[in-house]
Parts: structure tokens; sequence; C-alpha cells
């Protein structure tokens, strides 16, 4: 069987193995495709069953979370974490709690993990969780009761050697509190190396809450740079407002960007003459109310509950809300309005067809799994500094995160050359992610 025939067998019975799972199919398949050219090259990574343990997650844990809400009624949901490869180092990687939450997309979550943590350079291995609780609307004490029994069960099955969670949608400082104190009271360890993510006066690492906007801003300016661009003067859309579009946009404009649209799950905001990112944290992270309060309090900013966030002509767009939230039809847009930048803060946020015509318009593209990964890799830095019971200082900490970020970019445009696809990131940083894992997979022997 040549190498194409090989992949395309492996990946039909991944298809059967785990139907109903389309984010997890969509994810494997765009890796696969890229290893198509590793193999081709070094066939070994296809020994010993490589592909295939690569693709299967180590363990996946299911189980039900029953709380009460403030009614009194008992509502059961479900939760989740799928500790998908340890092969670098303990699990590492978010909790989401979004009612759309199900087994595939924590798998496909956990899959693309795998390949991130490796591009980070930093010892951890990838998994991901969560739940199909919806956090919109439920009070503090309803959140609190939820976390307390959601980490009544994953408390068995984690451990800052073992499975370090962080947060993901819908889970940031509040949640991760409630999901900390629970955890300390039943496993007795006071240590805070079990989740990070953390509050500063408990074991939380400055630069954390700002890590994944940041990061995929310093990602991107080497991207700009690379092309003998910078962010000088140009225009930025970002769509969500969540914890990774707020510091992407705090950021962008330091660095003297506009940034010219935001959105949530509502709808999106132009903003012509620039976000007020104070503004808009006081709105979404102190009184988590909707964009819509943004336009009624900040002046020439204009809602929209249609049309498509990427139409407006831009220079560089930064999708940070969720998957699949651009598609080809939006890509076009982008293309055709002069956008030449895009860069992925969400995961998998881009479809395969926007990312063909990414590809065929010659935007240069930076997928999330190294774009996004500041995130990640502050949240092993965070793992550091609770190792050595240490904090460092915002200065120190950003500065690692901008080398971090700075390597990513080096080593996936130098893999993607090295494999004959000079500018293709999504082949850099798939084939990069990859042989790190698999080095050390094959190195560790059949488990
Ligand atoms: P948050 O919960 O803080 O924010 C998510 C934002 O996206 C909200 O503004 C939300 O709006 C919006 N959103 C969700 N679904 C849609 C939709 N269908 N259309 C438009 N807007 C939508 O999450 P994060 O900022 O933490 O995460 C955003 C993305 O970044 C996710 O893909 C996540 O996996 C990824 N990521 C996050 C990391 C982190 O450190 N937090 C690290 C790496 C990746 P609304 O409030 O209306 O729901």
């Amino acid at each position: 069987m040549n190498v194409e025939e090989q992949v395309s067998t492996y990946y039909n019975m991944l298809l059967k193995r785990n139907a109903g799972e389309p984010e997890f199919h969509q994810a494997v398949a765009e890796v696969l495709d890229s290893l198509k050219i590793v193999l081709k090259k070094d066939p070994h990574y296809a020994d010993y069953g490589l592909i295939q343990r690569l693709c299967e997650p180590e363990r996946q844990l299911i189980f039900r979370v029953p709380w009460v809400d403030d009614q009194g009624v008992v509502q059961v949901n479900r939760g989740f974490r799928v500790q998908f490869n340890s092969a670098l180092g303990p699990y590492k990687g978010g909790l989401r709690f979004h009612p759309s939450v199900n087994l595939g997309i924590i798998k496909f979550l956990g899959f693309e993990q795998i390949f991130k943590n490796s591009l980070t350079g930093l010892p951890i291995g990838g998994g991901k969780g969560g739940s199909d609780f919806d956090p919109k609307g439920k009070s503090d004490a309803e959140i609190m009761r939820f976390c307390q029994s959601f980490m009544t069960e994953l408390q068995r099955h984690i451990g800052e050697y073992r499975d370090v969670p962080a947060g993901d949608i819908g889970v940031g400082g509040r949640e991760i509190g409630y999901l900390f104190g629970q955890y300390r009271r039943l496993a007795n360890q006071h240590e805070s190396g079990v989740l990070t993510g953390k509050g500063l006066t408990w074991g939380g690492s400055l630069v954390r809450t700002e890590a994944t906007g940041y990061g995929l801003v310093y990602l991107t300016k080497e991207m700009l740079k690379s092309h003998g661009e910078t962010f000088e003067g140009a225009k930025v859309i970002v769509s969500g407002s969540g914890n990774v579009a707020i510091y992407a946009m705090e950021k962008v404009q330091e660095l003297g960007a506009t940034v010219i649209a935001f959105s949530d799950s509502s709808g999106w905001v132009e903003t012509p003459n620039g976000v007020d990112v104070e503004k808009l944290k006081e709105i979404k992270e102190v009184r988590r109310e909707r964009v819509t309060s943004y336009v009624s309090e900040v002046e020439g900013a204009t809602f929209h509950a249609e049309g498509s966030i990427w139409s407006l002509p831009c220079d560089v767009a930064l999708p940070c809300a969720t998957q699949n939230e651009l598609d080809g039809e939006a890509a076009r847009l982008l293309a055709d309005n002069g956008c030449r930048f895009v860069a992925e803060g969400a995961n998998m946020p881009s479809t395969p067809e926007a990312i063909e015509v990414f590809r065929e318009r010659k935007i240069h593209f930076a997928p999330g799994k190294a774009a996004n990964a500041g995130g990640v890799a502050t949240s092993a830095l965070e793992m550091q500094q609770n190792a050595s019971r240490d904090s460092w200082s915002f200065e120190y900490t950003d500065d690692r995160l901008h080398k971090i970020m700075a390597n990513i970019f080096k080593t996936i445009e130098a893999t993607a050359a090295e494999y004959g696809h000079d500018g293709d990131y999504v082949i850099g940083a798939n084939i990069a992610g990859f042989k790190k894992v698999a080095d050390a997979m094959l190195a560790q022997g059949v488990i």
C-alpha cells in the first residue's frame, strides 16, 4: 500500500469507530493530510501502529454531574475528560462549559492540544474536558454547586503529575476558583499545581489571563514581519469578546492597529474608531453582560444582529470565538476585501473550505494549534512556578511568552520550508508538532 492508501484506509476505519463526531473527524483529517508528506519522506513514522495510537485517546472519561439549582430542582449534566496523549508529560488542556459540548468536541480539542502543546517546546501532554452545562444566566451559587459536583468526580483522575486542567469557553477565574476549592477539600492536598488559571494570591501566574490573546498577537506579529508588514496602522477584525478576544484586542491596539469589529453569539459590533477595551472588560468580565451594552455605552459603535463580521475590509482577521465560525464564504469575503493575514485565536474556527480559500487567494494563515498556544504555554509556566513555589514578575513571564511564540513561528515556518511547502503554516505546524510527539512515542515503545 502506498502512503495515500495507507492513510485513507486508516481514516475510514477511524470514521467508523468514532461515528457521529464530525469535529473530531475534521481535526484528524487535517493533521493526516499533512502527515502524508512526512510519511513519504520518513516512512518509519508509520511503524508500530504509531498513527493509530496517536488518534486513539489513552483514556476517555464520561461522568454524571448532578446539582441542585436555585429553585431546588435537581439538574443532571454530563462531564468529560479525554486524556489523549502523555508521551511528552502530564495531560494538559482546558475545561469547556457550553451546552454544545459532547464527546466528539472534547476529542477534537484534545487531539489538537497534543500538537499545540508539543509546539510550545514545554513538557506537557494533551488532554481536554468539560461539560454540556450552560453557565449563561446561572447565579454564582449555581455555578459553585455545579463546579463542586463536577470536581467531585474529576478529582480522582487529575493531579499535578498526571493531568492539569485549565479554563476554556465558559470557564474563567471564577470557575477555576470553585473547582480548585473543591479539589483541595476532597483530595486533602493543598499544593496548587493541579489546575492552572488560578487567582494570583493562591498559586496563579501573572500573564495567564492575557496569555492566549497576547500570544496570538505575538505570533501574528512574527508572521507579518516575515512578509514585511507590521500592525502599525492595520485594520483588524477580532471575533468573539471573551478571554482570548479581549486580550488580543488589547495587544493589537497597543501595537498601533485599530480593531474595527468584535462579536458575541448574539451578533457583531462595528467599531471604526477602535475598541475601548477597558469598557469592554468591565461589561464582559465584571458585569457579565452582552455586547449590546457596549453599543449603548460607547459612541460610534454599531450593533449588527445580521450579516457577517468578516464582510468588512480589513488587513488582519483574528477569529477568537469558536470552532467553524469562519466558512468558505466568509473566507472569500475577506479575500475580496483585501485581508492578507488570518491567525486563529480560537480552536479550529476556520472550516476546511475556508483554509482552501486562504491557500488559493494567498492569504497568510496561522492555524490555532500554533497561534493560540500562548495560553497553554503560560499554563506550563504557572506549573513551573507552582513546582518551585515561586512567582515571577509580569515582565519576565510576558518575555518568556513572547519568546515562546516567536520560536513557534520560526519552527513552523522552517518546517514548512523543509518539507517543500514554503509559507504553508498549517503543514508546518502539523508536522513540527507531530514529529516531537512521534519521536517520544517511538522511543517509549507500544503503550
Ligand atoms: P470565552 O468563554 O471567554 O469567550 C468565548 C467568546 O466567543 C464569547 O464572546 C462568546 O459569546 C463567543 N462565541 C461563542 N460561540 C460563538 C458563536 N457561535 N458566534 C459568535 N461568538 C461566539 O472563551 P475563550 O475566549 O476562552 O475561548 C475562545 C476560543 O479560544 C475557544 O475556541 C477556545 O477553545 C480557544 N482557546 C482558549 C484558550 C484560553 O486560554 N482561554 C486557549 C486556547 C484556545 P457569548 O458570550 O455570546 O457566548
